[in-house]
């Protein structure tokens, strides 16, 4: 990233290159990079977006869907910012999610942005990245941020971390098993759409949706939600059917959730446990400049593994040398 400086009026009124512009900086690891982008930040508007969480396995939907309800959401005068992450993207060597071709005619609507998951493999990195990019988003005036994920490993949880609402979108049929959706997913999730009951597979798609509710009400009753919720209801997104539906009652939800108090105070949780996440990373980043540190930490890590030293006293050590060596070498 050169030092190309952001337009941040251009971003406030919604350029869509000085917002890609931006999200690039946010998402190098460079020192230099990393304190312009926190001056980037604290310069943005503080606007707000609903933030809605999206998930599904590859194949279930969810480009379709997302270019389909993008189009109803544009349509219908919001502006809308969609935000892939894709923690294997790294590992399989160029990710699906970057695809260009799609979500074709929603990527070229002038009140939609969508941005590809960057190549990152590690999660504190993506989160850190896509929580930025949000926040992006908003200065620029979207109103609705869509952050969609696969379903792999913990990449629900982090997404569900940093928004409102959570949507899981599944195929028609293995209701049986209820196709081994794991139970801390189907705990997290607001909305449950089972995509595809179109043609054929509408009456599989339907008993499946019955499955899902069945399942959904044997859950925990959870305080931030009114009864009946969470849902589960079918769509397609191919036929563009049950999308104005799907998107009322998360309308209806949020409603609710807004007069509970609960969007509030579950954004307030969100942003003191990223301080925390921050103070955690921060720390390791400036553990790892010190070099005299990193060598004391290579060497402890053999004393380490060799059994010499137990690891949570060689923690203290390394932590104890690294905050001596803060106070300055005059006094320290
Ligand atoms: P993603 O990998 O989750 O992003 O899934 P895609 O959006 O790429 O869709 C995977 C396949 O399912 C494509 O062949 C789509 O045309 C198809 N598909 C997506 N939505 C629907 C739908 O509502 N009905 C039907 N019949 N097919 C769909």
């Amino acid at each position: 990233m050169g030092r190309r400086a952001i337009d941040v009026e251009a971003l406030a009124a919604g350029n869509r290159t000085a917002l890609a512009r931006a999200i690039t900086l946010i998402e190098s690891s460079r020192p230099q990079d990393r304190a312009d982008a926190r001056a980037l930040l604290s310069a943005v508007p503080d606007r707000t977006a609903l933030r809605i969480g999206l998930s599904g396995t590859p194949g279930v939907g969810k480009s379709t869907f997302i270019e389909s309800f993008g189009l109803m959401l544009v349509n219908a005068g919001h502006r809308v910012a969609v935000l892939a992450v894709d923690p294997s993207s790294a590992r399989s060597g160029g990710s699906i999610l970057g695809d260009k071709t799609r979500m074709e005619h929603l990527s070229r609507h002038p009140d939609a942005f969508i941005r590809p998951s960057p190549s990152q493999s590690a999660l504190g990195g993506v989160a850190r990245r896509t929580r930025e990019a949000i926040r992006l988003c908003e200065g620029a005036g979207y109103d609705i941020v869509l952050v969609e994920t696969v379903g792999v490993g913990q990449s629900e949880t982090m997404v569900a971390d940093m928004t409102d609402l959570f949507v899981l979108l599944l195929a028609p049929g293995g209701g049986d098993e209820l196709q081994g959706v794991k139970r801390g997913i189907m705990e997290i999730a607001d909305l449950i759409l089972v995509n595809k009951a179109d043609g054929d597979l509408r009456a599989t798609a339907i008993r499946t949706v019955a499955d899902y509710a069945g399942a959904l009400r044997l859950l925990r009753k959870r305080s931030h939600d009114p009864d009946g919720w969470p849902r589960a209801m079918p769509v397609s997104a191919l036929d563009n059917d049950g999308l104005v539906e799907a998107w009322t009652a998360l309308q209806q939800l949020t409603d609710w959730r807004r007069e509970q108090g609960v969007i509030d105070s579950v954004r307030r949780k969100q942003a003191v446990d990223w301080m925390e996440r921050e103070l955690e990373l921060g720390l390791r980043t400036r553990l790892d400049a010190d070099s005299q540190l990193r060598e004391l930490l290579a060497d402890l890590r053999i004393s380490v593994a060799d059994g010499a030293i137990p690891a949570e006293a060689a923690a203290d050590i390394a932590l104890d040398r690294f905050l001596s060596r803060q106070v300055g070498p005059e006094t320290g």
